[in-house]
């Protein structure tokens, strides 16, 4: 079984009177992350751990900052780029790793709905995320926030779903849908696991 690991780290600055958006989830709190999209430290951290897990580039040159598309661009539209080369490289996320290094707002008392939101987005079990705070201690950031996040990815082993197949051969509707899996992923790598719509426009054009 191949197997690869990503890392990705980012930083934003809070300003006041932004919405805070961090692991997808909107966060009731007086300043927000500055950044040309919605300032979302952490997707953009593991878009990078996934994006580098596949050594295909980083976020910025799948999406440049000065673009006007991505001005304040909802961050699971770069996550979704980030899925979308996972399935054609013909991998699938084990599980993701994530620290976040903030003074504030707290974590801990959302951390659960975080994990929910992220899982959500790449299509995984809560179980396969981590999410974990930190304070900059020392550092002298507290105006920052910081975010690291290693992910591990296994290819898409196609007999897995041949055995599937064998195994319950009496059941059409199990049949019809290893079928459509395994031919989804001949075409690109396993697209059925997709539950995040892709965004409407192309993004093809701007790597
Ligand atoms: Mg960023």
């Amino acid at each position: 079984m191949s197997m690869r690991i990503g890392y990705g780290w980012d930083s934003h600055a809070f300003e006041a009177g932004l919405p805070l958006k961090i692991g997808g989830i909107t966060i009731d709190h007086p300043e927000g992350l500055a950044g040309h999209s919605d300032g979302d430290v952490l997707l953009h951290a593991i878009t990078d751990a996934l994006l580098g897990a596949l050594a295909v580039g980083d976020i910025g040159s799948f999406f440049p900052p000065g673009d006007p598309r991505w001005k304040n661009a909802d961050s699971a539209i770069f996550l979704n780029l980030a899925l979308e080369e996972l399935q054609t490289a013909g991998y699938r996320i084990v599980n993701v790793d994530t620290t976040l290094v903030l003074a504030a707002p707290k974590i801990g008392p959302i951390s659960g709905d975080m994990r929910q939101r992220v899982a959500e987005l790449l299509d995984i079990l809560p179980t396969a995320v981590g999410i974990k705070a930190k304070t900059p201690e020392g550092m002298g950031l507290n105006h920052v926030a910081q975010a690291h996040a290693v992910v591990l990815l296994e290819a898409i082993d196609d007999t897995d779903g041949i055995s599937l197949l064998e195994a319950e051969i009496d059941d059409p509707k199990t049949v019809e849908k290893v079928v459509s899996e395994l031919v989804g992923e001949g075409r690109g790598g396993g697209k059925s696991r997709r539950m995040v719509p892709l965004p409407e426009f192309d993004t093809e054009d701007i790597t």
